[in-house]
């Protein structure tokens, strides 16, 4: 059998793994990245934060991203009804960028990775790992290749960033279920869209479909837009018929998104993916860690994904560097803690949007400037700034602000109704 050796070894080359071997790379250690697919790949995932922005700017990959024209995203608009909802991320609590981009993911991934290539990082296509061993001094991988001969990888580090692939935890038996409901996702690129103007064009929209899901329009500089809906798997029965017409008769059964996409075309064919929330057992363990969706992956709903994937891997790679170099390092404080900050940020508002409280805060008939400010932060993806009061204390003080608006609508209710006597 063919071997090789490494410092660090990368499963997988989607943005968890580009971030991880840029920085490792840039300080000269050997790094060996093995992708299962050919790039380019579809991937679901489109729309950044700009705290990504951040991120790829510390490994020197914004430049390459900047250069793809990809739609400039400048916020968020969530829409029920004749009900708005519009954050613009140049009202933002957190200092930071105020802007970010939504990217077909295939033109993204490839973007990083062949950046990273550039630099000499040896990026392998094609190469799978099937099998792991931790045993003894050093890790090492079996990586069936191209011509299905296998590669044996012995490596200091291995840095699972297989996403939804999910190596390490399948591999080590690290699965646990998530602790949030089972949700399906249909989806599809498509042309048609009809967009609003000038710097609205780019932002996301969610609309609160009104037979009980939510949908995403995210529209690309290429001319196609991204389309989703995201429910409990019951609200899809009520849609008869294929894939295709089941998206395109929820898309136009909400009356925003029908407003944009009465003419809408598929481009691809509806893909769907059922049950996408997962965890883990453990982020880290003796010579490797997990980064990117093969840690905990939530929803879609904040679009936190990617900015997670990011920020993960460049935490891990920062606590690997000292670990090569010989210091003493504490994954538990240094990583997982930190990585649980930003999940557990955006665990609070899943369950704040699914269990109404988010509606109910973003509809608010009178919304108050400086909280929505330290809220868009969050929605920015700036959920390690401990200074913000809706992040340190995200749970309760989502929770206040829903008592203290649930009072004020109904005095206005009893006032409204004292009037009307
Ligand atoms: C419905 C839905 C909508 C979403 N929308 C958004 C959004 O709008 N914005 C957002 O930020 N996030 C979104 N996400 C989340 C997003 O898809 C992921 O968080 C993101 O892709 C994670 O990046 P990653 O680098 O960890 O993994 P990935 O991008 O999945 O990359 C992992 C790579 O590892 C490779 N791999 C897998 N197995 C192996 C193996 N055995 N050997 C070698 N390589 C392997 C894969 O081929 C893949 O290329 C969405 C998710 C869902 C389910």
């Amino acid at each position: 059998m063919k071997t090789t050796e490494t410092d660090v070894l990368i499963i997988g080359a989607g943005p968890a793994g580009a971030i991880a071997a840029a920085l490792l790379h840039r300080e000269k250690f050997r790094v060996l990245v093995v992708e299962k697919q050919v790039f380019p790949r579809f991937v679901i995932g489109e729309s950044m934060l700009p705290v990504s922005m951040n991120l790829l700017a510390n490994a020197g990959l914004l430049d390459a991203v900047q250069r793809r024209q990809f739609m400039r995203k400048n916020g968020a608009v969530f829409l029920r009804g004749n009900e708005t909802c519009n954050f613009d991320f140049s009202s933002q609590f957190t200092a930071g960028y105020n802007y970010t981009y939504q990217v077909p993911r295939a033109d993204f991934d490839q973007t990083l990775a062949d950046a990273v290539a550039a630099r000499g990082v040896d990026v392998r296509y094609r190469h799978g790992v099937t099998a792991v061993n931790f045993d003894g001094p050093h890790a090492t991988a079996g990586i069936e290749q191209p011509d299905g001969t296998a590669l044996s990888v012995k490596a200091r580090f291995i840095l699972d960033c297989s996403g939804y692939g999910r190596v390490l935890p399948r591999l080590l038996q690290l699965e646990e279920p998530s602790t949030l409901p089972p949700r399906d996702s249909l989806f599809a690129h498509i042309t048609g869209d009809v967009r609003p103007a000038d710097r609205e064009e780019g932002k996301i929209w969610i609309c609160m479909h009104p037979d009980g899901a939510w949908l995403w329009i995210i529209p690309f500089s290429n001319g196609k837009t991204s389309v989703g809906a995201v429910a409990a798997p019951e609200f899809f029965q009520k849609f008869p018929g294929d894939p295709e017409t089941q998206l395109r008769a929820i898309l136009l059964g909400d009356p925003n998104a029908a407003r944009r996409l009465a003419k809408l075309q598929f481009a691809m064919p509806v893909q769907r993916i059922s049950g996408y929330s997962c965890s883990v057992k453990r982020l880290f363990g003796d010579k490797y860690a997990l980064a990117g969706n093969a840690t905990e992956f939530l929803d879609p709903i904040f679009s936190s994904g990617v900015a997670l994937a990011l920020a993960s891997s460049e935490c891990a790679a920062k606590v690997l560097i000292r670990q090569l170099r010989g210091e003493a390092v504490n994954w538990q404080v240094d990583y997982a803690d930190h990585v649980m900050q930003g999940i557990n940020t955006f665990r609070a508002y899943v369950s704040a949007w699914y269990d109404g409280r988010l509606p109910q805060i973003f509809f608010a008939p009178q919304r108050n400037p400086d909280i929505m400010r330290q809220v868009c932060s969050v929605l920015a993806g700036y959920v390690w700034d401990k200074s913000n009061p809706y992040v340190s204390q995200a749970d309760r003080a989502l929770m206040a602000l829903t008592k203290v608006l649930g009072g004020l609508q109904r005095a206005a209710a009893r006032k409204a109704a004292s009037a009307g006597l």
